[in-house]
């Protein structure tokens, strides 16, 4: 489509998600009949808005602010934030696209939103952190509210940032909203076992795909990229189901250690120290560090989870991947693996859970928190975490009785794709044309 000319990652994102909905059309044509399809690759709304700030040194910088809200057929809009120089229109749309049929999947009553800024936070202080957020918040905070949009953290948003804008967030409106974010501290309205939720989340769907087929994670070797929220809590949960995690990486390079990664050594230097990942070897002298992040692909594992950005896994890591045995690639990162790698993984029958399905377990729990600010009460880890594994279970037999009903021949990235669109186009054919 012209309009949306230059966006790469959108496109891609799209044509991918339409290809896979070929069967579902042939068998239902209403979906076409009605325009569905039109309609749902347009966004409700771009908002794209200044976001000035006073560096340290008294100078003044700009950044661009986005939010998409999406879809709201099913639900408020709902998504996370994404502070990264790479973010931009086409980032933005194909992560609210995605996230639409994430949330459908979940069963949760949430629709699709994503926003961020193209603002680094590498190598800023916690001042310039803390003043980004606010200016970013005051602007945001006029399309975003707890039955409206609830935005949520992402690559280069954690608990700090969520922090901050809260606080904002409530200045600005005058009312403590606890239900206007997810992610957020404790202490204020955040659900225990959020922070864990994606990372585990993945992990849980891993384990029902490898059930399936007979494998188990115990006693396996696992490589994850990344070293942020997603692959930290992705690792610890495969370690304590009997996984060995030989390497993980950054942005700059990856580590690997034979032994298994000392996960409270990444977490020590990307929770606590903000760090890189090549100081792990400081401390573990016996870990390598390499320099670039395609390499994690090179080392020899059972299962491949990549945890970090989108598009981080080629058609070339693919077939490495494949020549080493892998036997399970699950997406914790939305859209790593290229169109091109999926078809190898499909193509070699490797199990491959795809991003939608695999790493809704994050937004899940975002929407758990959300009810327990409704009901003005706290649920315990365990409990969050019970229903965490629960949704995980139902997402994943939702890819298993579409592959059956489509005869997908074990596709799951199309089962996925079908699953979460049809809950969606039916509340929008519900609701009319609007
Ligand atoms: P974090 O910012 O916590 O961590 C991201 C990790 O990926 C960091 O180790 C980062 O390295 C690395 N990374 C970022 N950009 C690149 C790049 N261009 N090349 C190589 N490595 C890179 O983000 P999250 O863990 O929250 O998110 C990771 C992925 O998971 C994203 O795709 C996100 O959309 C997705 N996701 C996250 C959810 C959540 O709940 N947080 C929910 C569902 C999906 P460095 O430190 O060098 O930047």
């Amino acid at each position: 489509v012209k309009r949306n000319y230059s966006e790469k990652e959108f496109h891609q994102a799209v044509a991918l998600f339409l290809r896979s909905l070929v069967p579902l059309l042939a068998k239902y044509p209403i979906y076409m009949e009605k325009g569905i399809l039109e309609q749902i690759t347009e966004p409700e709304r771009l908002i794209t808005f200044r976001v000035p700030w006073v560096d340290d040194n008294g100078k003044t910088r700009v950044n661009r602010g986005l939010r998409v809200q999406f879809n709201s057929a099913i639900g408020p809009y709902k998504g996370g934030l994404r502070f990264h120089p790479t973010v931009d229109s086409s980032i933005i749309k194909f992560l609210g696209f995605e996230q639409t049929f994430k949330n459908s999947l979940t069963g949760q009553p949430i629709g699709g939103g994503k926003g961020g800024a193209d603002f680094d936070p590498k190598g800023k202080s916690d001042n310039e952190i803390m003043r980004f957020c606010q200016s970013f918040m005051t602007e945001l905070a006029k399309y975003i509210g707890p039955d409206v949009d609830i935005p949520a953290g992402d690559i280069g948003v954690g608990a700090r940032e969520i922090g901050y804008m809260f606080g904002q967030y409530k200045k600005v409106r005058g009312a403590f909203e606890a239900g206007v974010l997810t992610g957020k501290g404790i202490g204020y309205g955040g659900s225990l076992g959020r922070k864990e939720s994606t990372g585990f989340g993945t992990i849980y769907f891993v384990q029902e795909m490898l059930k399936d087929s007979g494998f188990s994670l115990k006693g396996s070797t696992v490589i994850v990229s990344g070293s942020g929220n997603v692959s930290i809590y992705a690792m610890e949960k495969a370690r304590e189901l009997g996984a060995k995690i030989v390497a993980c990486s950054d942005s700059n390079g990856y580590i690997y250690d034979a032994n298994g990664i000392n996960i409270d050594t990444v977490k020590q230097i990307k929770e606590v120290e903000y760090g890189r990942i090549s100081e792990y070897i400081i401390k573990h002298p016996e870990a390598s560090y390499s320099e670039g992040c395609g390499g994690i692909w090179t080392i020899p594992c059972d299962v491949a989870l990549p945890c970090a950005t989108q598009n981080e896994l080629d058609e070339q890591a693919a077939l490495t991947l494949v020549r080493n045995n892998v036997k399970a690639v699950a997406e914790g990162a939305n859209m790593p693996s290229t169109p091109e790698a999926i078809d190898v993984f499909l193509e070699n029958k490797v199990l491959f859970g795809p991003a939608k399905a695999v790493n809704a377990g994050g937004v899940a729990v975002s929407s758990l928190e959300m009810a327990q600010n409704s009901m003005r009460l706290s649920w315990t880890f365990e409990e969050v975490d019970a229903k965490l594994q629960e949704i995980m279970k139902n997402i994943y037999q939702s890819c298993v009785d579409a592959a059956e009903e489509f005869e997908l021949d074990g596709n799951f990235e199309a089962a996925a794709n079908i699953a979460g669109f049809r809950k969606v186009a039916d509340a929008m054919i519900a609701q009319g044309v609007i």
